[in-house]
């Protein structure tokens, strides 16, 4: 049959050196940024990540941009300034990161959740109708992998019953939805800038919106509730004197992260690039296996392409998904898993009232997904060698 043997029933692998499936892109002006920021005398919060927040939403097309220590910061931040808290339920997806439905425990209100759509894995609106109670403040879609959510959908269904839209879009910075740049759709946009996301400052996040008080909320809110920072105390005539004028947090963003994060986003472009050219390839080569089903992209959506997703067909393998992805590891191809659900966490289980079964489309998704490397860095062998080995392993363990 001329069947080559899985590294993990004892053949040879794909690959000697494992690939990861994430890394950044950091190159020497990362540095010379870092160090500039560094002699500047200034490593906090200052003149950095006021150009930072510039580039943001001068990227993005919003108003304003905030900077912050993360996206779970930048969501808890948002949904504060918004006027979310106890009391409150904000409906979201399942297949989210813990993060998205912390955040909004951490604002002191319920994460209700709502089932996903088969082909995008994206929250589905008309489950988002059903999840609606006098109760419900905001919705709370995630654009999962980067690939943006029908938001004209989601915002059909907040405008006229004056619910706030708030998004994670960790995965999304560079998405486009009609032609349109994520950051401009909901009241409130939150960013990653975590090692593994499209671009990164190690740690960081930001918020976009479009109201200019909101937008003060947010920067008053980032930093004690105090209104100016210390850089900006420091050039005023009374540095001494400042007010604590809401309830603030301590989630400012450093210039050392800022000065990375302007050479990161002046990078982007060239970064959603290389994704989109290592995805076209993977996309030709996986479309034509008939035991995978790809995830589909959102109508009028452009994905930044954060996660490569694969779905096995269950019924046309030998081996569990669990298994496959252990033979992937095996081959040097350290594939993961995007999510577990947020309901069959533990903790969530015993929060929020829901139970194993209750999100039938997420839990089988859930069962099915594959995430393959994909990172800007990759070389063509490297995506070469996923590719092999995805085949080889189908090959092996497909049913005849
Ligand atoms: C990474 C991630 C977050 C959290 O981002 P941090 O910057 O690490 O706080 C939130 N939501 C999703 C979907 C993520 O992937």
């Amino acid at each position: 049959m001329g069947l080559k043997l899985p590294a993990i029933e004892g053949g040879a692998p794909v690959r000697e050196k494992a690939l990861p499936y994430a890394r950044q892109s950091l190159g020497d002006e990362e540095l010379v940024a870092i160090k500039q920021a560094l002699d500047s005398g200034w490593i906090t919060t200052g003149p950095k990540v006021a150009e930072f927040e510039k580039g943001i939403a001068k990227r993005t097309g919003a108003r304003h941009a905030v900077a912050v220590t993360s996206c779970t910061a930048a969501l808890h931040l948002a949904l504060s300034a918004l006027g979310i808290g106890p009391g409150d339920e904000v409906v979201t997806t399942p297949l989210t990161f813990a993060a998205t439905a912390l955040a909004i425990m951490y604002a002191g209100a319920k994460p209700v959740l709502a089932d996903i759509d088969d082909k995008t894995l994206n929250i589905n609106p008309l489950e988002i109708e059903k999840k609606i109670t006098p109760r419900t403040k905001a919705l709370l879609p995630v654009h999962y992998g980067g690939n943006p959510c029908d938001m004209d959908a989601i915002m059909g269904i907040a405008k006229p019953r004056g619910l706030l839209v708030v998004e994670d879009a960790a995965h999304a910075i560079g998405a486009t939805y009609k032609g349109r740049e994520i950051g401009v759709f909901g009241n409130a946009t939150c960013f990653s800038f975590h090692a593994v996301k499209n671009m990164t400052t190690a740690e960081g996040g930001a918020v976009t919106v479009a109201d200019e008080g909101l937008a003060a909320n947010l920067v008053a809110g980032r930093f004690f509730g105090i209104t100016s920072d210390a850089w900006q105390r420091a050039a005023s005539e009374k540095p001494w004197e400042y007010d604590v004028s809401e309830y603030g947090f301590k989630y400012n963003l450093t210039d050392i992260q800022a000065a990375m994060g302007l050479v990161q986003l002046g990078k982007l472009d060239s970064f959603l690039a290389r994704r989109k050219e290592i995805t076209e390839m993977y996309d030709k080569e996986f479309s034509a296996l008939g035991e995978l089903s790809l995830i589909e992209n959102t109508t009028g959506a452009e994905s930044a392409r954060h996660l490569y997703v694969i779905r096995i067909r269950p019924e046309r393998f030998k081996a569990g998904r669990d298994r496959l992805l252990a033979a992937l590891r095996a081959e040097g191809i350290s594939a993961n898993v995007h999510y577990k659900p947020i309901h069959l966490h533990s903790f969530f289980a015993g929060k929020l009232d829901v139970n194993p079964g209750d999100f039938p489309v997420c839990e089988k998704a859930a069962e099915e997904i594959i995430t393959l490397p994909l990172f800007p860095d990759m070389t063509d062998g490297d995506a070469g060698s996923v590719v092999e080995a995805v085949k080889k392993l189908v090959d092996y363990y497909r049913v005849n």
